[in-house]
């Protein structure tokens, strides 16, 4: 059945593209329009990644990963996408906190932030524009010694509560602890404090069903649920992949596979340098979430308690904690009809960041046991919300770090690709092996979905350049 999906493939493209997450979806759109020929090859039967859907009896529709970007998403989608899909971008506008440190709603932006910080924690006007700044300030090229923990303390000096305010919603965007570098905090932090947070209206199924139709339209050969096991080198160049059993031919290959997975399984380990496989295997992998999905019974409505909700009941906020399997910091995501106009129906996703180590060796009667903890402890965080909610409800169920794992072969079902060091072995990919790419949540700062599509541009460029370069010369030696 796989192999037929095969059948009437080309021998030869371009570039082929594995895997349909929203960086192996741009790269794939931008490459076609620059007029190359596209494969994109995506072992699910949906394309999207991580930005996905699911659909469960009595009308329940639930999103994964579509509970906030910043608004660079709009200029992204309209330079690299369509107008439809940038104009179906809006902001949501209620954010609250509820914690034992404060209980606040905001419209998550500098002015609003700026106001409560000095209104509500009591900070001097000018320390909080200094600290704007500095975030702002940050790129990837700077010093990468300071951590976000020494930037808080830089700024805010024993001050949790702030910390907890500036630093929560960024572990939940990016998987970003306190020790990892300032960079990774600063650069996603001021992008949502530009104007806020922002969703797609219409649902994951409606964004990926009109980029669907843009690869089309733009030449680019879709083909789902197949797997790619292997990409072919020799000489040190990328010559094709197999997938499903096939050779297929290439000139070059972006993968938005996981960046490990990439080098040491589908490339392999032996087709490198020593000290750049090295590096690659030192790459830490970022942390995996849980969800839990809660279907509203129809005919029933909600009152309106905010978009996104980030609740706790510990004491600070620490980056362990978080991750933790009895974790209490959890992020409320609020589906009211608006989200799919026309709709009547009401759903609530609660995601958590999640280890994969807590979860993968459970045996199995161990992890149905924990999702069902995890699901009544949810609830139970919900009730004070929305008392009686447990009746509104008739369809629950959890996801794991291994239900990521699945779903999108992310390795350890990182949700966020790999830490900080991730992004420069990503980006040295082409100086090991000519052709070869990586695109993909990576290295913290390239993660979400906005950064997953900005860095998809930036990879389909260089691939771009390297095919014109080649082509050039096999034009020169052809003449
Ligand atoms: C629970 C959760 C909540 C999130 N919330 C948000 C949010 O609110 N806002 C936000 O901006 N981001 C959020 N994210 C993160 C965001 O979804 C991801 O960073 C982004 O979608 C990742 O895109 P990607 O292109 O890197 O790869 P992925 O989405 O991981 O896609 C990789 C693709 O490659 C395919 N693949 C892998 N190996 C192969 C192979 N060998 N052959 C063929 N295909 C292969 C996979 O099936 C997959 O489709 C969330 C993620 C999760 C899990």
């Amino acid at each position: 059945m796989a192999r037929d999906r095969l059948a009437d493939a080309k021998d030869y493209y371009d570039v082929i593209v594995i895997g349909s997450g929203l960086a192996g979806l741009t790269g794939a759109n931008n490459l076609a329009k620059a007029g190359r020929s596209v494969l994109l090859l995506e072992q699910h039967y949906n394309f999207g990644g991580m930005a996905t859907w699911f659909k469960r009896p009595g009308g329940h529709i639930f999103d994964i990963s579509l509970h906030g970007f910043p608004v660079g998403m709009i200029k992204s989608c309209r330079k690299y996408w369509t107008r439809e899909i940038a104009d179906s971008i809006v902001q949501l506008k209620g954010v609250r906190f509820d914690n034992p440190q404060f209980s606040l709603q905001t419209t998550f932006d500098r002015v609003d932030f700026t106001n409560k910080l000095v209104d509500h924690f009591g900070i001097e006007k000018q320390t909080v524009e200094d600290f704007f700044n500095a975030s702002r300030a940050m790129d990837f090229y700077d010093d990468q010694a300071m951590t976000t923990r020494e930037l808080f303390q830089k700024f805010f000096p024993g001050r949790s509560d702030v910390v907890r305010f500036l630093m929560e919603p960024i572990a939940y965007a990016n998987g970003s602890t306190l020790d990892d570098p300032a960079i990774t905090y600063g650069i996603v932090f001021s992008n949502f404090m530009s104007k806020g947070v922002y969703i797609f209206q219409g649902g994951t199924d409606k964004l990926i069903r009109m980029m669907k139709t843009e690869l089309k339209v733009n030449g680019v050969d879709l083909r789902h649920s197949i797997c790619v096991d292997k990409i072919c080198t020799e000489d040190g160049q990328v010559t094709g992949v197999v997938a499903n059993g096939t050779k297929i031919a290439c000139g070059a290959v972006l993968s938005n596979a996981n960046l490990k997975t990439t080098i040491e399984k589908m490339v392999g380990p032996e087709k490198f340098d020593d000290a750049f496989i090295k590096e690659a295997k030192a790459v830490r992998l970022n942390n995996s979430s849980c969800q839990v999905y809660m279907g509203i019974k129809k005919g029933e409505t909600l009152d309106n308690i905010g978009d996104l909700l980030f609740t706790s009941v510990d004491p600070e906020f620490d980056s362990t904690r978080l991750c933790a399997k009895d974790v209490t910091s959890r992020t409320f995501s609020m589906y009211y009809p608006d989200i799919r106009p026309g709709s009547d129906r009401y759903a609530i996703v609660s995601s958590t960041n999640a280890n994969w180590s807590d979860w993968a060796t459970l045996s199995e009667q161990d992890y149905e046991k924990e999702k069902q903890h995890l699901i009544k402890t949810t609830l139970d965080a919900l009730e004070k919300y929305i008392p009686g909610v447990r009746q509104k409800i008739d369809h629950v169920e959890a996801s794991t770090p291994k239900t990521f794992e699945h779903y999108t072969m992310q390795a350890q079902g990182a949700t966020f690709g790999t830490k900080f060091e991730g992004l420069q072995v990503s980006m040295d990919l082409p100086k090991q092996i000519e052709g070869l790419f990586h695109a993909g949540s990576v290295g913290i700062i390239m993660s979400g979905w906005l950064g997953a599509i900005n860095y998809g541009v930036i990879v389909a460029n260089e691939v771009d350049s390297f095919m014109l370069t080649k082509l050039q010369s096999q034009q020169q030696a052809a003449s």
